[in-house]
């Protein structure tokens, strides 16, 4: 059995990830770990998990051989860093550091360790993202020409702490969403982004000069543009992704979320037609492809190297709404 342990005392992991390791044949949660003792206790109880403990030590210390890293984004690579150097094999939380050169230290680690080590980017593990990516592989929508990604949400209100009050911890809409977005582009596409411009807001959530609401305009290696939109102020936006080509268009709506819903719509000269695909929990399969590399088949369905490729390029959005400049997304690999 794969035996875990819970860096942070989270809302993801009681929400999805706690019940996304159960789902598994082999996966148990041992043991949860919070900066507060009191947390740690409460958290355990309240998800049957067996062992609180309050310090990094005491949960690398017991009988665990993964960990899931969930605490806010300033905390990862420390924790990170010290879980590898312990032998755990790590799934971490987008973005898995505050800058790409950080994740490249941890990834470097991971591999030098020989762990497996993951990035929990969930949309790829959609039915949705992977019916669009088998499609316009299978050249369904002829050549891809242009990508629109719609990702403005509301942040709930017991979600509105250190996201739109605490730059420190990595708060902002950027490092919450545009990663993401980042990644399904090039899950979707089968593509690289290579230069991004941007503009960011404060929209009127986010204070300490965060941003809570951005607009992206990518290229891609291959030539394709698209732009994404992410936010935390639009109560009533909806999600969606659409890819456009020579020969078709894809258009799914609501589809950027945690759930296994929306629908995906395929239109070409021959008409309309629905694309079925799997309602898989997105985290469900997410922890099945860890599993399967932890038995060494395969790899997780988002590396360390994706991750690296998705804080590159919220670091150039960043950078370009900063100063007004197209930057250019360079992941260092
Ligand atoms: P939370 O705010 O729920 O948890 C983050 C940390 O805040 C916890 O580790 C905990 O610290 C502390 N905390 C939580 N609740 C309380 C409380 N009531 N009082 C005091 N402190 C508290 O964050 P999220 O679960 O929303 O996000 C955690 C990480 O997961 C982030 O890196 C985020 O980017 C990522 N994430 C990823 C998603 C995905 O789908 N891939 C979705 C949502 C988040 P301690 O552990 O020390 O108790």
């Amino acid at each position: 059995s794969v035996r875990w342990g819970l860096i942070g005392a989270s809302t993801i992991a009681r929400q999805f990830m706690i019940d996304a390791i159960r789902a598994q044949a082999d996966g148990e949660v041992a043991a949860v770990m919070s900066s507060n003792s009191e947390r740690a206790k409460a958290y355990a109880h309240e998800n049957g998990i067996p062992a609180a403990v309050s310090t990094l030590d005491a949960l690398l210390g017991a009988d665990i051989d993964a960990v899931y890293i969930s605490t806010t984004n300033e905390l990862h690579l420390e924790q990170g860093l010290a879980a590898i150097k312990a032998g755990k094999h790590v799934l971490c939380e987008k973005p898995l550091a505050l800058t790409s050169d950080d994740a490249r230290k941890m990834v470097a680690a991971a591999k030098a360790a020989r762990i497996v080590f993951g990035t929990n980017h969930h949309l790829r593990n959609a039915g949705a993202h992977r019916a669009m990516r088998e499609a316009i592989a299978a050249g369904r929508i002829g050549k891809p020409v242009a990508a629109r990604v719609f990702h403005s949400v509301f942040l709930p209100e017991n979600l509105q702490g250190w996201r739109i009050t605490r730059p420190e911890a990595g708060g902002g809409v950027v490092l919450d969403i545009t990663v993401h977005d980042a990644d399904t582009l090039r899950f979707v596409l089968g593509d690289d982004p290579v230069e991004i411009s941007a503009f960011t807001q404060s929209a009127g959530m986010a204070g300490g000069g965060l941003e809570d609401g951005a607009m992206c305009i990518w290229r891609f290696k291959s030539g394709v543009i698209a732009q994404s939109h992410e936010g935390f102020t639009t109560k009533f936006a909806g999600t969606g992704f659409e890819v456009h080509g020579s020969e078709g268009s894809l258009i799914a709506t609501d589809v950027m979320t945690q759930k296994p819903v929306g629908s995906v719509l395929l239109r070409t000269a021959s008409g309309e037609e629905e694309l079925s695909f799997d309602r898989e929990d997105l985290y469900t399969r997410s922890l099945r492809q860890f599993h399967a590399a932890i038995r060494g088949k395969g790899q997780p369905s988002a590396t360390g190297e994706d991750g690296i490729w998705s804080l590159a390029s919220a670091e150039a959005a960043l950078q370009s709404a900063k100063t007004g400049k197209t930057v250019s997304i360079d992941p260092k690999l």
